[in-house]
């Protein structure tokens, strides 16, 4: 038995990898049968994954980063056993080097357990279910390292998508963003997906993407300026932020808050923000906010009502992405109306865009 059971990650496979069975012939490394054209001493070892002791063998090419990874302690020795040199060298050091520090962080843990941390860690399990450690590490990251975990972020989420910059529609995108996030303490980026599902999605740290498809589906710029409002709020009240370090766990959440930005801190983070849901409350402070950004940007608010009423009513047998991650309930619709009829009419002059053309160039 020569095969040995991995997880592969590749670009274009998902972010959490494919099953595959690794093999090594005359000193070569073969994927599902498949020798993969990169020399043997070009594939490096590392440690990551959410308590840093999974092994990775991983190597670059132009596509990027391709990495493996045994599934159990039985394909791990048995990845030790039949890797060639340099490579069983690496392979050593690498396990070596996990088991001191499970052990360090153990005896570390238990330390600063007794004496400082225990009252605090008891706190943090009972209140992790609930959100609170994550919300409680969001409040502690600074926004330089929040930026660089959301740059970590952003790329892993967008690996595989055609991103773009130029062209009107996305200069219309930056435009009216920009616009709607001034005086913000981030710096955003945005971006311009070429995909014909409606949806859009905000990366912490100010990385925006809106899809062509959005563009498709907006009969004016005020309809995307309201999406837009609400996505960016999803970045200023960080709740994407705290999804994340909700997910990643209550270590890395620590080590986050703590100053570790080191990229074995998000071990594989394998989240799929294009997907990710928050709850209703997020939700609607998120609307909220957005509604006020579109008053102090001097943009009317309807088309924040009007795209999502639109959506929901739109005919077809699959709803659009947006809708799974933003439900359109008459209930939401009704609270996003009553919102608007609070904050009272506020002088607005339609925005200068031809979206007929912007339309034509997002084709
Ligand atoms: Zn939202």
């Amino acid at each position: 038995m020569t095969e040995i059971g991995i997880t592969y990650y590749a670009p274009g496979l998902p972010a959490h990898g494919n099953q595959a069975e690794a093999a090594f012939i005359d000193g070569k490394l073969f994927i599902d049968g498949i020798a993969i054209d990169v020399p043997i001493t070009d594939i490096g070892v590392t440690l990551g994954g959410f308590n840093h002791n999974q092994v990775f063998l991983f190597w670059h090419k132009e596509e990027g980063r391709f990495a493996i990874s045994p599934v159990d302690a039985d394909a791990l020795s048995r990845l030790r056993e039949l890797a060639p040199e340099p490579l069983a060298g690496l392979l050593k050091s690498a396990v070596k080097d996990s088991a001191r520090k499970q052990r360090r962080s153990r005896f570390g843990l238990s330390v600063l357990g007794l004496f400082l941390l225990l009252p605090l860690l008891l706190l943090a399990v009972l209140f992790w279910q609930s959100h609170e450690v994550a919300g409680w590490a969001a409040g502690h990251i600074s926004i330089e390292n929040e930026q660089k975990l959301g740059e970590i972020a952003f790329k892993q989420a967008t690996a595989g998508m055609k991103l773009r910059q130029g062209g009107i529609d996305a200069s219309a995108i930056q435009e009216i963003g920009t616009r709607l996030t001034k005086g913000s303490k981030y710096s955003y980026h945005w971006y311009v997906a070429e995909d014909p599902s409606i949806n859009a999605f905000a990366v912490p740290g100010g990385y925006v993407v809106v899809n062509t498809g959005l563009i498709q589906a907006a009969d004016s710029a005020e309809e995307v300026a309201g999406v837009l409002a609400h996505e960016v709020q999803h970045v200023e009240l960080r709740h994407t932020l705290k999804n994340i370090l909700h997910s990643l766990g209550l270590r890395a959440a620590f080590s986050l808050a703590l100053g570790d930005i080191g990229g074995s801190a998000l071990g594989d983070f394998a989240a799929n923000l294009a997907e990710l849901k928050f709850s209703r409350d997020l939700e609607s402070e998120a609307d909220r906010q957005g509604l006020s950004a579109l008053k102090h940007s001097g943009i009317a608010p309807q088309g924040m009502v009007s795209f999502f009423d639109k959506l929901r009513k739109q005919e077809g047998a699959t709803p659009p992405a947006l809708l799974s991650t933003h439900p359109a309930s008459a209930e939401r619709m009704q609270i996003l109306q009553s919102m608007v009829n609070e904050q009272g009419n506020w002088q607005s002059k339609p925005l200068p865009y031809d979206w007929v053309v912007i339309k034509a160039s997002a084709r």
